[in-house]
């Protein structure tokens, strides 16, 4: 433990998307800063694992848009690229009442779905005239079944705005922030990019966000935060397993529910206080299976509009994600924030699970080698529901505590998951810059 207080720039707390984005940023203009991370390797939630041969993402992982992703802009700023497995082939497939269709593309697919009567289909394409032409910040407010109407109680129409907003991780639409997923789905539908997935998986983004975190930057892992000490509205110190820091800026890059470990609240207003603490994000459950040959040749991914069980074989349209006549099958339940805490449920889920993937893709279970199983209270950090939408999220730069910045996917940015978390640090970067310049 070395005891002297050293001084920096910028201290950036966390190293996943949010962190590791900054830091890039920062070195590229020269600004002396230290990530601390108390992991030894970097990445956060998208971290990835080697094991066998495998390579294991953090669970099922993909960029909305694609080229058009914040990640995909962040790495261009760096003068990077994201290379992508094909699409070719990776139709998604949605499951309900036991049967499977293809996820509509065109207004035409809609009316040829076996799942819609004439008027039901009717009804969902006025539901999307609407989605395409309302005023955003007209909905922020209102939760997506509201938005859709009457229509929204027809339970095969509901079963198509479920599958809507999964595109925010938010399927149950009474919740769901109407606002959140029509933005989501027009930025989709202008982008005309459906979801890439990165050639050998996360890794290749979180190597090359790592290679350009050089001098005056540096990433200190196995070195987590201790305590921040604020006084007088400052940061004054960040206190680490290493040392104290004493830095001018600050950026907490990880989910804010997690603040109020470092600090103490009362140096914050009471209403960002509560905000954090009952911020409800996604959880979920994921598994990995490691098969022992081949089962599927679908590339795309299959949603069970039930459970919210969605899977891929992600090894058959990108074979350098595990060893030759091998493949790999990675399935995530997103479960409700309450479920999370019932231990009797968790028990039962991966027997569900289980039997669920073999009915979705049959001859599965019976080839698993190993299985990896990951338990998250935290999968993304906001829940996309009223009341936790884009605009209602904390500012970039505190409101209460002069040289404090917030990152990652509890800021303000919009988009969900790693798409806030990339795209508040871009924005965040800028604040620091000017914050520094004195221009406050
Ligand atoms: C299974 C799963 C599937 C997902 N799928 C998608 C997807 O398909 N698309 C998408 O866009 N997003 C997806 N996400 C969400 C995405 O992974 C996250 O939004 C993103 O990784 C968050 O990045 P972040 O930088 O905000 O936070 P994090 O990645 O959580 O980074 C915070 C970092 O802080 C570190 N830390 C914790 N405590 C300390 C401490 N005391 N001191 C220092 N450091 C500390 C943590 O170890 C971590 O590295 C998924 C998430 C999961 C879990």
């Amino acid at each position: 433990m070395e005891n002297l207080v050293k001084e920096t720039e910028v201290a950036i707390i966390g190293a996943g998307y949010g962190g590791l984005t900054a830091a890039a940023l920062l070195a590229r203009k020269g600004i002396r800063a230290e990530v601390f991370e108390c992991l030894s390797v970097p990445g956060g939630r998208a971290r990835s694992t080697e094991r066998d041969g495998f390579t294991l993402d953090h669970g099922v992982h993909g960029y909305r848009c694609a080229d058009d992703s914040a990640g995909a802009r962040v790495l261009r700023e760096l003068g990077e690229t994201i290379k992508w497995v094909p699409e070719h082939g990776n139709r998604a497939m949605l499951v309900t009442g036991g049967k499977r269709f293809v996820y509509p593309q065109k207004v035409a697919d809609i009316f040829r779905l076996p799942l819609l009567s004439p008027g039901d289909a009717l009804r969902f394409t006025l539901i999307l005239l609407k989605i395409l032409t309302v005023p955003v910040s007209m909905i922020a407010d209102t939760s997506f079944a509201q938005f859709a109407g009457r229509a929204s109680k027809r339970p095969q129409v509901r079963t198509m705005l479920q599958a809507l907003g999964l595109a925010a991780m938010a399927p149950d639409i009474d919740q769901a922030s109407a606002g959140e997923v029509v933005h989501l789905l027009r930025r989709g539908i202008r982008a005309r990019q459906g979801i890439g997935h990165p050639l050998g998986g996360e890794k290749q983004v979180i190597d090359k966000l790592i290679r350009h975190i050089i001098d005056p930057v540096r990433l200190n892992l196995k070195n987590g935060v201790r305590k921040i000490h604020i006084s007088d509205k400052r940061v004054e110190a960040v206190e680490t397993e290493n040392g104290i820091w004493k830095p001018k800026a600050v950026l907490f890059a990880m989910p804010v529910q997690r603040l109020f470990r470092f600090v103490d609240p009362k140096h914050f207003r009471p209403e960002f206080h509560n905000y954090a603490l009952n911020l409800e994000p996604t959880c979920g459950i994921s598994v990995d299976l490691a098969l022992a040959e081949p089962v599927s040749d679908e590339g795309g991914s299959i949603l069970d509009l039930e459970q919210f069980l969605m899977g891929r074989f992600p090894s058959v349209s990108d074979p350098s994600l595990c060893p030759p006549g091998r493949q790999l099958a990675t399935w995530l339940w997103v479960v409700n924030s309450l479920k999370m805490r019932d231990k009797n449920f968790i028990r039962g889920v991966r027997e569900q699970m289980r039997n669920k993937i073999e009915q979705l893709a049959p001859g599965t279970m019976g080839k698993v080698m190993w299985e990896r199983w990951l338990y998250f209270s935290i999968l993304d950090g906001v829940y996309l529901r009223v009341g936790q939408a884009w605009q209602n999220r904390p500012p970039l730069r505190s409101q209460d505590v002069e040289n404090l910045f917030f990152a990652g996917d509890t800021a303000r940015a919009p988009g969900v998951g790693g798409e806030i978390a990339f795209l508040s640090a871009l924005n965040a970067v800028p604040l620091i810059e000017k914050f520094r310049a004195g221009d406050k």
